[in-house]
């Protein structure tokens, strides 16, 4: 029987994201995969469009065709491997426990397919067997990878999921070196532990060090404006302590600035207690922020109002799908819309939102619905109405800011075990004047951090990361009253 492991190199993949600890990965990943017995021979599978290190290796296989099963179709039959085990280079903690118990699993139960939902992609592999491969039909058209198609159809095959713990989908690690930002925390965990922790490892590495997760912030919420026009039923705009005005351009510029020194791709979010659109400086401000390298994206969370003509264009000009512009609209009609919204501007957001879609790239418009009581009533003509659009539909938690705002949610989707707070580690909200609240609950900014019309971004970051180790322990703020929220679990990008 001849096993065969196959390295996959990711198109965006280069080889400094292949290069982890002055070691080249597919060199070293190659040595620890062929150390196993069961392990028959190790090839790559190489993009059409890579050149690098791994061009003169022997064993490689470039990816021309379409979809992954013809692919693997013609691997198969070239090396006459039975079963191929999949995994990827930029993989520095692959665990050859792991990928043998999977193994054992995979030969032992002789399934088409197995792999793991809950070890993380850089820690384990996908394994294919000849018998699958060979049984699916020829196909020239481009799809999702395999796995993810066996996946979506889970009882069209034989397949056999593996589990291992421990369990470290909280938090929410790939560990694959082709992020930047995973790159930094798995190098920062090899220098905590001393050597390369083995999958039974990192539970206990994570919980001995968790400052490895505290690496810069990756999502910054800008409240641009604290001005709206709009008087929505779910709205804290109103119960602020003072009115918010609108943010100098020299405070969001000090926002993108900061963010170089952490080399890290990151996301802005135009939100906050106000509209966006209504800042007069709006396109000044997206323009000085696409010209930002790091920055992956701009959310732009508006009323919709002032999506106009004047939008459209300039959605239409900037770079490919970076601006993702969710437009709040809760209601299908005037009748529904006024009921949450206060006013009557249902048609003229309907408008602009139909005509946004048509320059809108894949993924970069959406229409949000709070999930409310008072949306429940309506929520299927609502998916009805929308989904004839062709604008997918967001369904949002309501964050009732921990008892500012009435509580109108008739569900709690919170987990039962409680995690740390994803916003402490990643996550930076900006007041209209520039102080840096102590997280997005803080929208009075009774507990801010600083302002940045004195103190750098790195510098407010930085004053976080006690408040996250902490958090991290199990012990919570006060004030904010970290007890009582219910926003830990949220995530954004
Ligand atoms: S559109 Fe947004 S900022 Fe304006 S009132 Fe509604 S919820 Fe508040
Ligand atoms: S738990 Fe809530 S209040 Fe505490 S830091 Fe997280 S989001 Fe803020």
């Amino acid at each position: 029987m001849k096993i065969s492991v196959l390295m996959y190199l990711d198109s965006y993949i280069t080889d400094e994201d292949l290069s982890f600890a002055e070691l080249y990965l597919p060199e070293v990943l190659g040595e620890r995969l062929r150390g196993m017995e069961e392990v028959s021979e190790v090839y790559y599978a190489l993009p059409e469009g890579y050149s690098g290190k791994l061009d003169s290796v022997s064993g490689i296989f470039r990816i021309t065709e379409k979809n992954e099963s013809e692919f693997l179709k013609r691997f198969f039959n070239e090396t006459g491997s039975d079963h191929v085990i999949k995994v990827y280079a930029d993989s520095p903690f692959l665990d050859p426990e792991v990928i043998r118990g999977m193994l054992d699993v995979h030969i032992s139960c002789h399934p088409e397919f197995t792999y793991s939902e809950n070890v993380p992609p850089g820690y384990c592999c996908e394994i294919f067997s000849r018998d699958l491969v060979e049984s699916l039909p020829e196909s020239s058209e481009e799809h999702l990878p395999l796995s993810s198609v066996i996946r979506s159809n889970i009882h069209h095959f034989d397949v056999e999921i593996y589990y291992s713990d421990p369990d470290v989908r909280d938090t929410r690690l790939s560990f694959r070196s082709g992020n930047p930002r995973e790159k930094v925390t798995m190098e920062r965990m090899l220098e905590k532990h001393g050597a390369v922790p083995r999958y039974a490892e990192i539970r206990d590495v994570i919980i001995g060090n968790p400052g490895v997760l505290f690496n810069g912030p990756s999502f910054i919420e800008v409240e641009l404006t604290g001005r709206c026009n709009l008087d929505c039923l779910f709205c804290y705009r109103k119960t602020l302590a003072c009115e918010h005005g609108d943010m100098e351009l020299p405070v969001f510029m000090s926002i993108v600035e900061g963010m170089r020194s952490f080399r890290l791709p990151y996301s802005i979010c135009l939100g906050g207690s106000g509209e966006p659109l209504m800042h007069s400086q709006f396109y000044r401000v997206c323009e000085a922020a696409l010209k930002e390298e790091l920055l992956s994206t701009i959310v732009v969370e508006t009323n919709g109002i002032y999506a106009d003509d004047n939008f459209r264009s300039f959605l239409s000009t900037a770079a490919g799908g970076v601006i993702k512009v969710i437009v709040n609209i809760n209601g299908y009609d005037r009748e529904t819309y006024r009921a949450l919204h206060g006013d009557d501007y249902f048609e003229q957001v309907y408008q602009n939102i139909v005509k946004l879609k048509e320059v809108a790239e894949p993924g970069s418009l959406y229409v949000q619905i709070m999930k409310i009581n008072e949306t429940d009533t309506f929520l299927d003509r609502y998916y009805d109405f929308w989904e004839k659009t062709g604008v997918p539909i967001i369904l949002q938690k309501q964050n009732v800011y921990q008892g500012r705002i009435q509580d109108r949610r008739y569900s709690d989707l919170s987990p039962i075990e409680r995690i740390s707070c994803w916003h402490l580690q990643r996550d930076m909200f900006v007041l209209a004047d520039g102080r840096i609240a102590f997280c997005k609950q803080d929208v009075d900014g009774i507990n801010a951090r600083g302002s940045l019309k004195d103190t750098t971004l790195p510098v407010l970051f930085e004053c976080a990361r006690n408040d996250f180790l902490q958090d991290y322990q199990g012990s919570y703020r006060t004030s904010p009253d970290c007890r009582s929220c219910d926003e830990w679990y949220t995530f954004n990008l």
